[in-house]
C-alpha cells in the first residue's frame, strides 16, 4: 500500500460538495490528446447515428422505434407486438447480462465512450462553453465578474444554444417514441391539434436543458445507477483508468537535467494536469474512484506532460488495479477472452431470435364453453377461433391447412388477406370421422401459408365424446 491509499479521507466525501453541503461547480480544462481525439470521432459517429435512426425507413417502417403508446417495437423495420414478449425477455436479459460481463472485464469504458449523457456533455454542451467563454480560466473569471455587457452577451448566447439543442433531444427522443412522421405532424399541423404533443416536447426540452447546462457531472456522479453499480462489479481484474502509483509515487515538482530516480522520486511531477482536466473533479491519483468516468482526458493531459518532461507516456493509463500492482502492461487475461466469448454468444442467440421470427402469429382457440358437435354425416366436430396477426408492413395474402394425419378443416373466411400490421378472428372447424376421434381429448395442428410457404403454426385440442356408439 502506498501512502495515498492510506490516506483514504477523499473517499468520505464528494470532489463537488463543500464541507457545508453546497456544489462545487467544475471547471474542467479544455481537453486535447489521442484519447480525447477517438472519442471525438467516436461520438460524432454516435450523434449521427442517434439523429438519423428515427429518419431512416426499410419496408417504410423506421430503423427503431420504441412505440410505447401504440404497444410496438420496431427495429431493422420488423416490428415486434405484446405477443413478441419472449424476445422482450431475451433482450433484457442479454444486455443485463452484457453489461454485468462487460463492467467486471471492462470497468466504466462504456461511460466515457458511448454514454449518451457524457457525450452531449463532454463533446457538445463543454465544446459550446470553451467556444464562447473560453478554457477553464476565462470562464472562472467570467462567472466571477460583474454583470456586463460582454457576461450578458455571452451568457444569453450559450444558454440560448443549449435549450436549442436541448429541444432537438427533446424532438428526436419524441421521435423515437411516436415516430419522425407523427413528430412532423406536430410540427408543421395547427398546434392546438397537437397540445399533448408540444407539451411533452416542451417538457422533455426544459429537462434535458437542466440536466446539460445545471446537473451535468452530478448525473454520473451521484444519480446514475450504472455509476453506484461500480462498486459492487469492479474487481482487482478490471480495466479503468489508473493511476501507476508505482511507478508515479514519491511525487515532486519538475527539475530540469535531475536524475529523479537517483533522488528517489516518482515520475508524478505533481503538476495536477490529470485533476484540472478532470469533468467529475476527481483526483486519479487516490485510486479508482466511483466518480471516475472513465473519460480518459487525464490520460492524455498526463502523456501530454511526460512528453514536455521527457518521461514514458502511461503514468495514467487502461489497466487494472493487479497489473498496476505486479508493474505489467495491459494485456489480454483469459478471463477477457472468455467473457467477450460469452457476449458474441449472447449477442449471436439475440440476433438469431430477433431475425427468425416469423412474420405471422397464429392462435388457435377453441370456442368456449363449447364441446363437440355432430354433423349430419354423423361426424364430430369442433369450433376454433383463429387470432391472426400480420407482424410486417405489407399485405400478406394466407391460407390455413390442416397438418394432423387425419380429418378436415372448415374455415368461415375463405380467402383471407392480412394487411400490415392487421390483426384478425376467425371462426374454424375442425371435422374428424368417428373412427379418428383417440379419447375425449387429442391434439390438433394448423399452419398458416402463404403462397405455399409454411410461416406458421397453432395448436389445440379437440374435444370427442367419452364413448362412441
Ligand atoms: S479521473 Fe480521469 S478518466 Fe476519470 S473522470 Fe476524471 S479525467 Fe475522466
Ligand atoms: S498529470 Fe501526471 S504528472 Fe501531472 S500530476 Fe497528474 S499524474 Fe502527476
Amino acid at each position: 500500500m502506498t501512502e495515498h491509499h492510506e490516506e483514504d479521507s477523499y473517499r468520505d466525501h464528494l470532489a463537488t460538495v463543500d464541507d457545508k453541503g453546497r456544489r462545487i461547480w467544475v471547471y474542467p480544462k479544455k481537453p486535447k490528446g489521442k484519447f480525447t481525439n477517438y472519442r471525438t470521432w467516436v461520438s460524432y459517429l454516435l450523434l449521427i447515428g442517434l439523429f438519423a435512426i428515427p429518419h431512416i425507413k426499410i419496408d417504410g417502417q423506421p430503423l427503431a422505434q420504441l412505440d410505447v403508446l401504440g404497444r410496438k417495437f420496431i427495429l431493422f423495420g420488423n416490428m415486434f407486438f405484446p405477443a413478441d414478449n419472449y424476445i422482450f425477455v431475451i433482450i433484457t436479459v442479454t444486455l443485463f447480462v452484457s453489461i454485468v460481463l462487460f463492467t467486471v472485464a471492462f470497468g466504466r469504458i462504456f461511460c466515457g465512450w458511448f454514454c449518451p449523457q457524457t457525450i452531449f456533455m463532454e463533446m457538445v454542451y463543454r465544446k459550446i462553453e470553451y467556444a464562447i467563454e473560453g478554457d477553464y480560466k476565462q470562464q472562472i473569471k467570467l462567472d466571477k465578474q460583474d454583470w456586463n455587457f460582454e457576461k450578458v452577451w455571452k451568457k444569453t448566447l450559450k444558454q440560448g444554444l443549449f435549450f436549442g439543442i436541448a429541444f432537438l433531444i427533446a424532438n428526436t427522443f419524441l421521435a423515437y417514441i411516436i415516430g419522425a412522421d407523427k413528430l412532423w405532424e406536430i410540427q408543421v399541423d395547427d398546434p392546438a391539434n397537437h397540445i399533448s404533443g408540444l407539451v411533452a416536447i416542451t417538457i422533455f426540452s426544459f429537462i434535458f436543458f437542466f440536466v446539460f447546462s445545471k446537473l451535468r457531472e452530478q448525473v454520473c456522479t451521484t444519480i446514475c445507477p450504472y455509476g453506484r453499480l461500480q462498486g459492487v462489479l469492479l474487481d482487482k481484474d478490471s480495466i479503468v483508468v489508473a493511476y501507476d502509483y508505482k511507478r508515479g509515487e514519491g511525487r515532486a515538482k519538475f527539475r530540469k537535467g535531475e536524475d529523479r530516480a537517483a533522488v528517489d522520486k516518482g515520475d508524478c511531477i505533481d503538476c495536477n494536469q490529470c485533476v484540472v482536466v478532470c469533468p467529475t473533479g476527481i483526483d486519479i491519483r487516490n485510486g479508482t474512484q466511483l466518480e471516475c468516468i472513465n473519460c480518459t482526458v487525464c490520460m492524455d493531459a498526463c502523456d501530454s506532460m511526460m512528453d514536455n518532461v521527457g518521461l514514458d507516456k502511461g503514468l495514467i493509463r487502461y489497466a487494472s488495479e493487479n497489473e498496476i500492482a505486479e508493474g505489467v502492461g495491459f494485456k489480454w487475461t483469459a478471463r477477457m477472452k472468455g467473457y467477450i466469448a460469452v457476449l458474441i454468444i449472447l449477442f449471436s442467440a439475440m440476433t438469431y431470435v430477433l431475425t427468425s421470427r416469423n412474420d405471422i402469429q397464429a392462435i388457435l382457440l377453441r370456442a368456449p364453453g363449447t364441446l363437440y358437435q355432430k354433423t349430419q354425416d354423423d361426424r364430430f366436430q369442433n369450433m376454433y377461433t383463429i387470432k391472426l396477426l400480420n407482424k410486417t408492413n405489407r399485405d400478406i395474402p394466407v391460407v390455413i391447412k390442416n397438418m394432423n394425419e387425419t380429418g378436415e378443416i372448415k374455415i368461415v373466411t375463405s380467402e383471407i388477406i392480412l394487411k400490415p400490421q392487421e390483426e384478425m378472428n376467425t371462426v374454424m372447424f375442425i371435422i374428424l370421422d368417428k373412427s379418428e376421434i383417440q379419447g375425449f381429448k387429442q391434439g390438433v395442428k394448423i399452419g398458416v401459408y402463404s403462397n405455399g410457404e409454411l410461416l406458421e403454426t397453432a395448436k389445440s385440442t379437440f374435444v370427442g365424446p367419452m364413448t362412441i356408439n
